[in-house]
């Protein structure tokens, strides 16, 4: 059981956030289990982009815009926008699938100004040629995208993958290969998955009418399936890694025991993990860096710290334990000296889960939420008020709505 007061709690906030989401899509080239957007307008015109930019700057204080869509490499001036928000002096980063990804396009990216990439990979997103593949098998995507990335150079990359109940087992093969690709692989992170059903839920729109849940996206009609949470994916982690330890976190808008955000980084070499940062050395990296640059930090531009990270072990039992290790490796293997130390991110998400009262545990401070008409909205439920007007209230389990009226 994972003790809150062992991880440093992130300070961000609605007005002070690192993270501003900006959507500049909702067309996509493959249709992704779970996704929780679908097509209903396609391209946003650069001009109202520019807006939600500036929109974003006013009133976020972002450290990076994450430029997410659909797919963002489909929208015909992804180029233009890069480089208007890296004019901003704020950090572009693309959220892609990686198919429309090729070398022309990455260099004109890069040339734009963009940090960095997230890409999202996993087996349930019925790519071409890649149906009925284990996540073992899929490294040899993350491989191919890391190597296109690393040859352009200059960008970090993350690599992030929705967790199914029957996917769940097979974590530590993505995180095993990101260990060997840690050079040129800055983060993994893990989403779990998350559904409405039709099959237990009524939900009504804000002039309490009942909406057809049916036309989310991510609605199914009866799962049964067993929903995953983040201190499983942090359990599955650690059995496998017993040198991996969270040390930031973001609660739940309703519970005050769920853990929505889980963030850890690794310490390690290609050959070895030696141990983690822990929550002084996160509290110390999101202060440092408000203090120095006036924003909060979300993401690591580069992995290659180097031995500076332990300077901090005088600060950090964490760190301290992880400098141990790396002079034990070096004591058996003289040779693993010159492989360099480098620092990679883990993260978890847990998406929201509706409580039995039929309300919604979000994410406390939600980093992911974007702009709908004039307004910041979880982008994780934004279809809920393109398709109905505002968020929808889901009327707890078992009941129908004669029930509840009076
Ligand atoms: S509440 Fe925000 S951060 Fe959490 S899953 Fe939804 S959009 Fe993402």
């Amino acid at each position: 059981m994972l003790e809150k007061r062992e991880y440093y709690r992130l300070p961000w906030s609605m007005n002070d956030n690192p993270i501003a989401w900006i959507e500049v899509t909702d067309i996509c080239n493959i249709h992704c289990e779970g996704c929780y957007r679908q097509y209903m307008t396609g391209h946003k015109p650069l001009e109202q982009l520019k807006d939600e930019v500036e929109f974003f700057i006013k009133w976020r204080n972002p450290d990076n815009f994450s430029i997410a869509g659909g797919e963002p490499l489909l929208h015909p001036q992804i180029t233009d926008l890069v480089a208007y928000i890296a004019h901003k002096g704020v950090k572009p980063i693309i959220l892609s699938n990686g198919l429309a990804l090729e070398p022309k396009l990455l260099h004109d990216l890069k040339k734009a100004g963009l940090a960095g990439f997230t890409m999202h990979v996993d087996s349930h997103q019925n790519r071409p040629g890649w149906k009925n593949k284990t996540e073992k098998d899929h490294n040899a995507l993350r491989q191919h995208i890391a190597d296109m990335v690393a040859a352009e150079g200059g960008l970090f990359l993350i690599f992030n993958s929705t967790v199914y109940p029957e996917t769940y087992s097979e974590i530590p093969d993505i995180i095993r290969w990101g260990q060997a690709n840690i050079r040129i692989v800055q983060g993994l992170v893990f989403i779990t998955y998350r559904t409405a059903t039709t099959e237990d839920n009524i939900a009504t729109d804000l002039k309490d009418q009942q909406v057809d849940l049916k036309k989310l996206s991510y609605t199914r009609a009866s799962f049964h399936e067993h929903f995953i949470t983040a201190p499983e994916v942090h359990q599955i982690i650690q059995d496998n890694f017993p040198e991996y330890e969270a040390s930031g976190y973001l609660g739940g808008s309703i519970r005050h025991d769920s853990y929505k955000w889980l963030m850890g980084a690794m310490i390690g070499s290609p050959h070895r993990m030696y141990g983690s940062v822990g929550k002084r050395t996160m509290e110390f990296a999101q202060v440092g860096h408000h203090l120095q640059k006036g924003r909060y930090l979300a993401y690591l531009t580069s992995s290659r710290i180097g031995s500076k990270i332990f300077w901090l072990s005088g600060w950090d039992r964490m760190v301290r334990r992880a400098r141990y290790q790396r002079w034990m490796d070096v004591l058996h293997n003289p040779s693993h000296l010159f492989d360099g130390v480098f620092v990679q991110s883990i993260g978890i998400i847990q998406a929201p889960d509706i409580q039995p009262d039929g309300r919604a545990d979000m994410c406390d401070s939600c980093p992911d939420i974007t702009i709908y008409d004039g307004k910041f909205v979880n982008s994780c439920r934004m279809d809920e008020y393109r398709l109905f007007g505002g968020f929808v209230s889901v009327l707890g389990k078992g009941k129908n709505k004669a029930e509840i009226e009076p």
